[in-house]
């Protein structure tokens, strides 16, 4: 996903002047599809639209440390998966994996849970989230460098590696289970993921900045970045032509996959929002949110 683009920040801009209708429109947009993302790790509905609420809130009262690095949705979104990590701490509950979770793990043949290597959401994101300014260069040398890698397979229709690096680097599955995922041998997977590496690793050396850490933390460090900006998510729009099947035949069979297979749940929750656009359903949650943010808004001068 990209930058913030220009009609997005002229919604920020008229929000940040304290528009209440360009507030509230901005709340019809995007509560849908968060809503959806929250129901599906938070069972009671209830406490779904407690986290939406408090992801709005959160929002609107941040709004003036908001630097526009991501997109709205995908701010949306990180900000919804703390309110959602932080209400799983209250509770003491089990682990969660957020970043996907439609993946069959039972063709695993440790046949264990499918993410238990994988680091708990707790510390996921955390050191993208980190405000330091000592990582700020390093974290936007590496975001745009792993922002070409998938750009650069997308322009050239190379799915299956895009495929692979998605798998690799922002679900950290194991190079054997990509492999039989995608139905390849692991030789093509271990050299995708070297060409991979090697290509970010360039990038960001061209731009004199060092990274420093081992090549393990690296890939967390891949994973953290990825989470944060979702660089292969295909837009909104994409999902809603997958769903009309009115994209090219790659470009469909790769969001189906994206959906699917790797199952992201961001994307997921947009997608179940298109199929139900939910206007009279969330028509009290959005007065609910109006009712609790609004204060927030800054008086027009
Ligand atoms: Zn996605």
């Amino acid at each position: 996903m990209d930058k913030i683009s220009r009609p997005e920040q002229y919604f920020l801009d008229k929000i940040r002047q304290g528009d209440q209708q360009a507030w509230s429109d901005f709340v019809g947009r995007y509560r849908g599809r968060l809503l959806r993302f929250a129901r599906a790790k938070l069972p009671q509905s209830a406490d779904a639209e407690d986290v939406v609420q408090e992801a709005f809130i959160g929002f609107v009262s941040s709004l003036e440390r908001f630097r526009g690095d991501c997109d709205l949705e995908t701010y949306l979104f990180s900000l919804i998966r703390r309110k959602i990590i932080d209400s799983y701490r209250r509770k003491e509950s089990r682990r969660v994996c957020l970043i996907q979770d439609a993946y069959d793990s039972s063709v695993d043949d440790r046949s264990s849970d499918a993410f238990e290597q994988v680091k708990s959401p707790a510390q996921t994101a955390s050191w993208y989230a980190r405000a330091d300014e000592q990582y700020d260069l390093q974290k936007t040398v590496l975001a745009d460098a792993i922002g070409d890698l998938v750009d650069g397979f997308k322009r050239a229709l190379r799915f299956r590696d895009l495929q692979i690096i998605e798998l690799l680097f922002y679900c950290q599955i194991p190079n054997k289970r990509v492999a039989q995922t995608m139905s390849i041998d692991e030789k093509t997977v271990a050299l995708v993921k070297h060409r991979g590496l090697k290509q970010i690793r360039q990038t960001v050396e061209r731009q004199k900045v060092s990274l420093g850490p081992s090549s393990e933390d690296f890939e967390h460090l891949l994973t953290d970045i990825w989470e944060y900006r979702r660089f292969s998510c295909p837009k909104r729009s994409t999902i809603g032509g997958y769903l009309l099947k009115t994209l090219e035949e790659p470009w469909q069979r790769y969001v189906d996959f994206h959906l699917n297979v790797l199952g992201c749940r961001f994307c997921r929750a947009n997608l179940e929002d298109l199929e139900h656009e939910t206007t009279d359903q969330t028509q009290q949650l959005h007065a609910r949110i109006m009712e609790s943010t609004v204060g927030f808004l800054h008086r027009p001068l």
